[in-house]
Order: C-alpha cells, then sequence, then structure tokens
C-alpha cells in the first residue's frame, strides 16, 4: 500500500482550519441523552458526532448497547442538527445496518483490529464505500496488526481510511488508562505521512482531568484531530463515566488547546 496526497483528501476538503473534532457519548443510551447531548454540540468545532450503538465490554454483565435501535437517534441527530454521525462496527451485520442508516463515519474499536479475520470481514462488507472508515490501534501494543487493518481496508478499496490512537493496554498499573506508547503512533505517522490520525485522549486517560494534556500532546505531534466522549450528565453515564467531558468542558478545551499550524 502506498502512502499518497489522496489519504487525506477527505479531511482536507471538509477545509476546517482546525484540529477535525469527533465528540458524543461513549454510549447511546435513550433518544433524550442523544438527541440533547448533539443539541448542545450542534454550534461548536464538532464535525462527526459519535455515540457507541454496540458497545464491546471486556467483562460480561455490563450495559451492552441499544443496538440498531440507536441509528435511528443519530438519524434524527444528522437531520435536526447537520453534524455528520459516527459509531462503531465490528462485524458484518453492524456494517449493513450502519449503511442502511446512512451513518457517515464507521470506526473499527480496539478490540476488534486484533482480530484479522474480522477486519476482513469489515473490510469485505465495507468493499468501495465512499463513507469515512477509522481504525483504532488494537488493545495491544503491536504496529503490525494496527497496519495490517489498514492494508485490509485499503485493499477492499476504501478511499476514506484514517487511524485513531487510543492507547494500550499494560499489566503495569499507570495513570493511564491505556499507555499512549506515543512512538507507536509516530511510527504509523513516518510510515504513512498523509494518513489523517486523530488522537483518543478519552479511552487512553480514563479520566477527563487528563483530556487536556494528552490532547495538547498529540497536536503538539500533528495529529489531524481528537475524538473526545462527551455526555451532558458524566457522572451518570452507562459506560466510561470517569472519562466523559461535558459540552461546556469540551469548548473550553478546543478553546484552551494551542494548535500549532506546520508552517509555525
Ligand atoms: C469507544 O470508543 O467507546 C470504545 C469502545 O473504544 P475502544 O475500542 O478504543 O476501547
Ligand atoms: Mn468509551
Amino acid at each position: 500500500m502506498e502512502n499518497t496526497k489522496e489519504m487525506r483528501k477527505w479531511l482536507d476538503d471538509l477545509n476546517l482550519g482546525h484540529p477535525l473534532v469527533i465528540a458524543g457519548p461513549c454510549s447511546a443510551e435513550t433518544e433524550e441523552q442523544v438527541l440533547g447531548i448533539a443539541h448542545s454540540l450542534k454550534d461548536t468545532d464538532v464535525s462527526y458526532y459519535r455515540a457507541g450503538i454496540w458497545k464491546p465490554r471486556t467483562r460480561p454483565g455490563n450495559f451492552e448497547g441499544v443496538g440498531a435501535l440507536g441509528l435511528k437517534w443519530l438519524q434524527k441527530v444528522k437531520d435536526e442538527t447537520g453534524m455528520k454521525t459516527a459509531t462503531e462496527v465490528a462485524n458484518r451485520a453492524h456494517v449493513e445496518l450502519a449503511l442502511e442508516h446512512d451513518i457517515d463515519l464507521l470506526w473499527i474499536g480496539a478490540r476488534s483490529t486484533v482480530s484479522p479475520f474480522i477486519v476482513q470481514e469489515i473490510a469485505d462488507a465495507l468493499e468501495g464505500t465512499d463513507k469515512v472508515v477509522l481504525i483504532k490501534n488494537p488493545v495491544n501494543p503491536d504496529l503490525s496488526l494496527w497496519l495490517g487493518a489498514v492494508e485490509r481496508l485499503s485493499t477492499a478499496n476504501i478511499k476514506k481510511l484514517g487511524v485513531i490512537h487510543r492507547g494500550f493496554s499494560t499489566y503495569e498499573k499507570t495513570k493511564y488508562r491505556n499507555i499512549p506508547e506515543w512512538q507507536l503512533a509516530i511510527d504509523l505517522q513516518t510510515r504513512f505521512p498523509d494518513l489523517p490520525i486523530i488522537n483518543d485522549p478519552s479511552h487512553i486517560t480514563g479520566k477527563r482531568d487528563m483530556i487536556f494534556d494528552v490532547s495538547q500532546t498529540a497536536l503538539d505531534l500533528n495529529f489531524d484531530g481528537l475524538m473526545i466522549e462527551t455526555h451532558h450528565d458524566p457522572d451518570n453515564a452507562w459506560s466510561d463515566a470517569a472519562q466523559q467531558v461535558t459540552p461546556k468542558t469540551l469548548v473550553q478545551i478546543m478553546k484552551d488547546l494551542i494548535i500549532r499550524k506546520e508552517s509555525d
């Protein structure tokens, strides 16, 4: 797979003048919650509204998502706010339903990127799509698995591709939920300098008060954007409560970040 300027076209065409921002709740919970948060993000820098519909939980017994019903709520978000929509897909059935509901951006989660069979199944289901497809790094710090997933999607003739750096799990206890291992993201950027790379400080930190610093580091390293989990009542979120920020905090974070242009 060749690195080409074409890889950035979908992002350049947005003509943002600031980093790409993808925000919204970890999980879609209710229609009111999805639409309420969306309306608070409507007139901000957010381009894509995210909400997890199918939630891959590491241990069973936690909230596993509202399922296909949530796709209708995302369609309403688009109709009512004009924001584009994003959700995670983890198998062929998810892809088919997301495409039927005209979701604009699909991402492959960290627990799927580890499995070449699943990645291939998703690539086959998405063959030739004009939707944006982003690939999170695998849960474990293995650059080849991440690159392999990018190659499978690219081979399936998907042009609007990008990656999301969400950190890596480790047995050691650190201040991070998932250690950034920035070097791995930099290695990927070196391999594909024109492939858009988005940072996900929410899953790296696991804690809302660390999100600003990790976001700033990512922008200093020339990342193209941020995916930040945002919820109207983070403490009572049905998943990832400790790391979600309110829409107001998100706007403040975006205002305070120093955005250095490549020419600076
Ligand atoms: C998510 O974005 O809510 C999610 C499940 O992320 P990850 O795949 O990075 O754990
Ligand atoms: Mn989450």
